[in-house]
């Protein structure tokens, strides 16, 4: 049996980076005899090879919404693919609108991808790529790995989703960017591991102070109602019964002042059960 892992090849919530900050969000789903890449912030592509994995060896890219922070890399991702050799299709699943990027992104390249195809000898970029709008139920079954995505609550954005990987009876839920849903807990019963995204409560007025050239109070407006609390995330792996409740998606993921135990004690008053603090790089082995 193909042993399967999550590895969180970026861990922060939002596109800005500063020194000393994670990146923005990805991760790398090996399940099924499958790489399963969701989202690409940017250094998905660093993340990808620091973890031994060709950017060529993607089977699968998902999408879970359009903010800049989850798709900004990956344009960039399957050019670099295209350069390094990539040699079959990649299906990449994502809402209404990627499709728009993606002729932007080759749009803006389009001197060096013509210049790639008729002065290098490239096949076309365009074969190796294939659209497919994703929706609420079932996205990929095939050769015993179901994904399902359910539709989360991350207003403005309404084509926002979180996934359900199951294969080889192992499962894993991935929130994606969502604010505190009941129905999380159901899609994610008994999954041996829960990825939740995560907001600290007492360190948004200090991020959005710092952020400086935006309006504070709508930008704390926006954490509040569509982002996740610590305490809900740990409320939903109490009603769940995971196995193992991972954080991601920090907001703020840059404030060197927070701790683990920061993170942690919110949701350890409403569960007891295995926390992990994600950090970019960082392999859960199922
Ligand atoms: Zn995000
Ligand atoms: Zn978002």
């Amino acid at each position: 049996m193909t042993s399967s892992s999550i590895a969180l090849l970026g861990v922060k919530g939002g596109p800005a980076i500063r020194p000393g900050s994670s990146m923005p969000t990805s991760t790398l789903v090996r399940m099924g005899g499958r790489t399963i890449l969701v989202d690409a912030g940017l250094g998905t592509a660093r993340g990808v090879c620091d973890q031994g994995v060709g950017l060529g060896e993607i089977d699968t890219i998902l999408i879970t919404h359009l903010h800049g922070d989850h798709i900004l890399e990956l344009g960039p991702l399957l050019y670099t693919a295209w350069t390094a050799g990539l040699k079959r299709k990649i299906v990449i699943y994502g809402p209404e609108g990627l499709t728009t990027y993606w002729a932007g992104f080759t749009a803006s390249m389009v001197y060096d991808i013509d210049l790639r195809i008729h002065d290098e000898g490239h096949r076309d970029l365009a074969e190796f790529v294939e659209f497919r709008t994703i929706g609420e139920g079932v996205v990929i079954e095939d050769a015993g790995l179901v994904v399902r995505a359910m539709r989360n609550l991350h207003p403005p954005v309404t084509d926002s989703f979180s996934l359900r990987f199951e294969a080889g009876g192992k499962s894993v839920v991935l929130s994606g960017d969502t604010t505190f849903m009941p129905e999380m807990s159901a899609f994610a019963r008994g999954c041996d591991v829960l990825v939740h995204e995560v907001y600290l409560d007492s360190a948004i007025d200090a991020l959005c102070a710092r952020i400086g050239n935006a309006d504070k109070e709508k930008k704390k407006a926006h954490f509040v109602r569509s982002h996740c609390r610590t305490e809900d995330a740990g409320r939903i792996a109490r009603e769940a019964g995971v196995g193992m409740l991972v954080f991601n998606h920090f907001v703020p993921g840059d404030d060197p002042t927070l701790s683990d135990d920061d993170w942690r004690a919110g949701a350890r008053n409403e569960w007891d059960g295995d926390i992990r603090i994600g950090r970019d790089g960082m392999v859960i082995e199922l």
